[in-house]
């Protein structure tokens, strides 16, 4: 670089505004673009565990019996492939990054009150559901065996009624 580009690039820095932000002394901005962190509303979620089978770095947990969804934000690589896959469009990335930390923890968030209704309102009817297709299941196996077994006998008096038969005794 000769003098005179070195002279123009230095004054230009000295006079121009800096490109880097003082964080954390001011606020961060963030592009449309970034992948801070992975969000999820708990209004939404069905705890179905997609997220947690595609997940590639293992950073997502689903308790169902606690009703949890956790993330460890340190394992997470920002891919989206979690948000890209909930079936219920409850994963989000937001742009701000998770703040600093002196402990690689796991972050767990509790399904929202209304959603574990939601959640055992549907379970009760599943079980309702199944308890019908199971009744109506007996029944209808309950009806094959009466309907079976009324043709036995109806066989069973046909044969002896033509035994008994004293024509059709003669005729032989
Ligand atoms: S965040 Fe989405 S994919 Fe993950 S458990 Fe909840 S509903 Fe399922
Ligand atoms: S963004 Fe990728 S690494 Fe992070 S939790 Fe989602 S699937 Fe896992």
């Amino acid at each position: 670089m000769s003098l005179v580009n070195f002279t123009k690039t230095e004054l230009k820095n000295l006079f121009s505004k800096p490109v880097t932000e003082k964080y954390p002394d001011g606020p961060a901005t963030y592009k449309d673009v970034t992948r801070g962190h992975i969000e999820n509303n708990m209004d939404a979620c069905v705890l179905c565990a997609v997220c947690q089978m595609r997940c590639p770095t293992g950073a997502i947990t689903v308790d169902r019996k606690k009703q949890t969804w956790s993330i460890r934000p340190f394992s997470c690589i920002q891919c989206r492939r979690c948000v890209d896959n909930c079936p219920k469009k409850s994963l989000s990335m937001a742009k701000e990054y998770t703040k600093p930390d002196v402990e690689k923890s796991q972050l767990d968030h509790e399904l929202s009150d209304r959603q574990k209704e939601v959640l055992a309102e549907q379970a009760r009817q599943a079980a309702e559901r199944a308890k019908a297709a199971m009744l109506a299941s007996k029944q209808k196996a309950a009806q094959a065996m009466e309907s079976a077994a009324r043709k036995t006998v109806e066989t069973a008096q046909k044969d002896g009624d033509a035994n008994n038969d004293p024509e059709s005794k003669d005729g032989e």
